[in-house]
């Protein structure tokens, strides 16, 4: 399944952008240029966090000026989403089962709203204009998403680029989803620090090695596969693991992608703001024809 191709410089509006994780609730609204502006965070609650949720959007719209007042709605968390009902239905993080999220946030703030896996949204934040990408995000679950030739790939459910459960280790533990060795248990924020007992920033060196080296047989496997030379990796874990990650994966690579097709494979980390991917897919989603943005505010 595929949309046709974004135009971003096409969409001088704003976004309201809110993204679900296991730490955080985060909300703000992204400008045209993809600079984040008003914004504010809350630790979500062990129960309920969609009252905690509009109340954090009822605060970051107060502080918005009328001038930059959003005129689509943004909203990422851990896949999968079930886009037919407007849920997340994520096996990392829980809370948001059964809670229609898109309509409550579309009625509490009068905006159109796209739900979005953050994987998704990290890829279409990042793709060339009519390019091609795999997207690599370690969050508190691994996440992805491929765009090719400008179109983001949504498979037969919308839950492509679920990369955090590629086997990558046979020999590995059992998975939450069930199954040894993915991917998500020696990249992703939630496996880690369950396994360590701290924060991702402060697991043993030994530990980034090995993450380098797992990330680098699923993204030498997904460039053999896809036909892609392009992967872009970011996230908390990529921040937190900084240039030993990078360091681990490039040289396990070096190994491993041998195949004369894939020696222009480029791989880049970049930091970036969680928002911003949730912008970029509601524009992308706007740019497809998906949903119409109310009107910007005129000035009397
Ligand atoms: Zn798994």
């Amino acid at each position: 399944m595929a949309e046709p191709s974004t135009e971003p410089s096409e969409q001088p509006f704003n976004v309201l952008a809110v993204d679900l994780g296991v730490r955080h609730l985060v909300a703000g609204v992204v400008g045209p240029d993809g600079e984040v502006g008003v914004r504010d965070r809350v630790v979500p609650p062990t129960r309920q966090p969609w009252v905690a949720l509009a109340r954090l959007v009822d605060r970051v719209l107060a502080a918005t000026p009328p001038e930059s007042r959003p005129s689509v709605c943004g909203v990422t968390g851990p896949g999968p989403v079930l886009a037919d009902i407007g849920e997340f239905r994520s096996v990392t993080v829980h809370g948001w089962e059964g809670v229609p999220l898109r309509r409550l946030v579309a009625e509490a703030t009068g905006l159109p709203t796209v739900l979005s896996s953050t994987g998704h949204a990290h890829a279409v934040a990042n793709a060339p204009e009519r390019g091609s990408l795999i997207g690599l995000y370690l969050g508190d679950q691994v996440d992805g998403g491929i765009v090719r030739d400008g179109r983001l790939l949504g498979g037969a459910n919308g839950h492509l680029g679920g990369f955090g459960h590629m086997l990558v280790d046979p020999d590995g533990a059992v998975c939450p989803c069930g199954s040894p060795g993915c991917l998500d248990l020696y990249a992703g924020a939630v496996s880690l620090e369950s396994q360590f007992g701290r924060e991702v920033s402060r697991v043993p060196e030994t530990t980034i090695d090995r993450a380098g080296i797992m990330l680098a047989r699923a993204c030498a496997s997904l460039a053999a596969m896809l036909d892609i030379h392009r992967i872009v990796i970011g996230g908390p874990v990529v921040t937190a693991l900084g240039r030993r990650l990078t360091d681990a994966l490039s040289a396990e690579l070096d190994q491993r992608s041998r195949l004369v097709h894939l020696e222009e494979l480029h791989i880049r980390a970049v930091r970036q703001h969680v928002l911003v991917g949730a912008a970029a897919v509601a524009r992308h989603r706007v740019a497809t024809g998906g949903i119409d943005p109310v009107p910007a505010m005129t000035p009397s």
